[in-house]
């Protein structure tokens, strides 16, 4: 059966995230035929529908309240269940990051619908609709279906693959009105950390620094390795805990997931709750001096060595590239 599935998009820095497009690639194969629409809430939101469109997007439908302008749960809760009221669509989908993960259960439960959460990949046959997603911290996978009712999931970051951006596609593009009332937070200041700006999540490749780093000092190895490749950098707890880095670089059970096409993993000794984090990434490289350290149990490339000697050298390679 042909459905409507709406698509909640996301901006960060006044950019949509690259999920919102891999979304809207779910969302097409979910709405078999039916139509895509997209949902946009924040400041600008109107200026970046039209790019919903080219990706995929059959129409858009925008609100830019004074609300709506940071994201707060309350606001985007309350705003997307207006929409879904008079849009009553048979799917949903929205990105599986800090703030999909926030509101998505929340609609779900206002809605008394399922929600299949962390998809990796959809395939459609007929009327059924299954859903891939990890289990046990990214060891095993199980496919999902939602038997009856609104099909809705959360999409990981980095797993299905956009539509291809066609400029020549257009589409409606229309404000609505939603009434946001009884806001228990309100966004007065939002304080950016400085970082290098390669949202992590995104990232298609990434250095990431355990304990074995030694110091914040150390890290900047990893930055300059990270530059020439145009990485994000990483974390394990361990060297957060060690105050080396901040928290928001950790990646694992307690932090980040994340799926790079590359990740190189150094000075971590791959303790499970890190590798819940990092083992789906595609080319794993691990460089340890342990060479009985279990990340090279999940790595593709194992590098037995001292970081402070390989991580430089592997610099000056790249930069020969
Ligand atoms: P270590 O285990 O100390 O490993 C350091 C490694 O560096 C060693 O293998 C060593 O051989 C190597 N090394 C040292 N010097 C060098 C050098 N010069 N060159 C090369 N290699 C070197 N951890 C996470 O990462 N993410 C999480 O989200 C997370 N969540 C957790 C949740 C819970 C509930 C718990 C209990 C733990 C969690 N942890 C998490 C912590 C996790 O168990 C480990 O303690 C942590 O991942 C270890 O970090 P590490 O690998 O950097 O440090």
């Amino acid at each position: 059966m042909a459905k409507k599935v709406l698509v909640l998009g996301e901006l960060k820095g006044g950019e949509l995230r690259n999920v919102t497009f891999e979304a809207i690639a779910a969302a097409s194969q979910v709405a078999n035929g039916g139509e895509v629409v997209g949902v946009l809430f924040g400041e600008n939101a109107s200026s970046h529908a039209e790019k919903m469109i080219h990706s995929g997007a059959d129409r858009v439908l925008v609100a830019e309240n004074d609300e709506l302008k940071q994201f707060t749960t309350d606001a985007y809760t309350q705003a997307f269940l207006q929409v879904v009221e008079s849009e009553k669509p048979e799917g949903i989908m929205i990105g599986h990051t800090s703030s999909g993960k926030d509101i998505a259960p929340r609609i779900a439960t206002k809605l008394g619908a399922g929600l299949i959460s962390d998809a990796v990949d959809v395939e459609v046959n007929g009327d059924d609709v299954v859903f891939t997603r990890p289990i046990y911290s990214g060891k095993a996978f199980e496919k999902k279906q939602i038997e009856e009712g609104l099909v809705f999931a959360t999409i990981r970051p980095n797993n299905i693959a956009p539509l291809e951006e066609d400029t020549a596609r257009t589409g409606d593009i229309t404000t609505v009105d939603v009434d946001i009332k009884d806001l228990r937070t309100i966004v007065k200041e939002v304080v950016k950390k400085t970082s290098g700006g390669i949202d992590l999540a995104e990232a298609s490749i990434i250095v990431s620094g355990g304990r074995g780093v030694k110091s914040a000092e150390g890290f900047k190895t990893l930055e300059e390795l990270a530059e020439v490749l145009g990485a994000a950098v990483g974390a394990s707890r361990g060297a957060c805990d060690a105050g080396y880095c901040d928290y928001s670089m950790q990646i694992g059970q307690t932090g980040k997931v994340v799926t790079p096409d590359l990740y190189i993993a150094c000075g971590i000794s791959g303790a499970i709750q890190h590798l819940a984090g990092m083992s789906n990434s595609k080319v794993i490289v691990a460089i340890n001096k342990d060479p009985e350290a279990p990340i090279f149990d999940v790595a593709d490339y194992g590098i037995v060595g001292d970081l402070f000697d390989v991580v430089p050298k592997l610099t000056e390679a790249f930069k020969k590239e």
